[in-house]
């Protein structure tokens, strides 16, 4: 479920639909959580949909850490990516906002931290732009998610944190707060599968 101050928005003929802020959210707030409406597809379900559903599946779902498909009932989906990007995971199952939204600015996340099976272009525009998205981007970005993380969490207790409800253990995000050393790895969602993807796409 994303934030409740967000809405649907065509971005541009390039990029398509995204996700903007209606307020002003402030870093520290929890802009994303799994949610029981969301769906989940293990390795072989992704292989029996078939062939004809994986274009919007590829489009529309994240893989996690444990290297299943996660599909997200509401338009948490149209969220694009930025390589300069609003919201980060702490290897949590939820997002986090890195640093203060404006109203109107656009919600994004880093599509390297998704466990990617093919390289995307990036029309991002921030100013340092990687032009291309692949997964082993993940490692290498990783250490300098984790600091923007920490940074983030520290101001979790202090601010509205409305997709609380959605949170697993919420007193372990208090605790991080106070303590944002403690903060897993962004790492904890790696999922270093792109060898068996390729294999699925030569079988197909
Ligand atoms: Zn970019």
């Amino acid at each position: 479920m994303i934030h409740p101050s967000t809405r649907l928005c065509w971005i541009s003929d390039e990029v398509g639909y995204g996700v903007r802020a209606t307020r002003r959210i402030p870093k520290g707030t929890i802009m994303w959580a799994l949610d029981p409406l969301d769906r989940i597809f293990g390795p072989q379900e992704v292989q029996r949909l078939g062939a004809g559903l994986w274009p919007a599946l590829e489009t529309y779902s994240y893989v996690d850490g444990t290297g299943n498909r996660v599909l997200c009932w509401d338009h948490g989906r149209f969220m694009n990516h930025s390589c300069r990007p609003t919201d980060l995971s702490p290897g949590v199952e939820y997002e986090i906002a890195v640093r203060d939204i404006e109203e109107g600015e656009e919600i994004t996340c880093d599509y390297s931290s998704l466990n990617l099976e093919s390289d995307l272009h990036c029309l991002c525009g921030a100013p340092h732009c990687r032009k291309v998205i692949q997964s082993h981007q993940f490692v290498q970005l990783a250490p300098l998610w984790d600091e923007l993380l920490r940074d983030a969490v520290a101001h979790a207790a202090e601010v509205e944190q409305p997709l609380l409800p959605w949170v697993e253990q919420p007193e372990q995000l208090f605790r991080w707060a106070a303590h944002p050393e403690e903060l897993p790895s962004s790492m904890r969602h790696y999922y270093p599968f792109r060898d068996e993807v390729a294999m699925h796409a030569a079988a197909r």
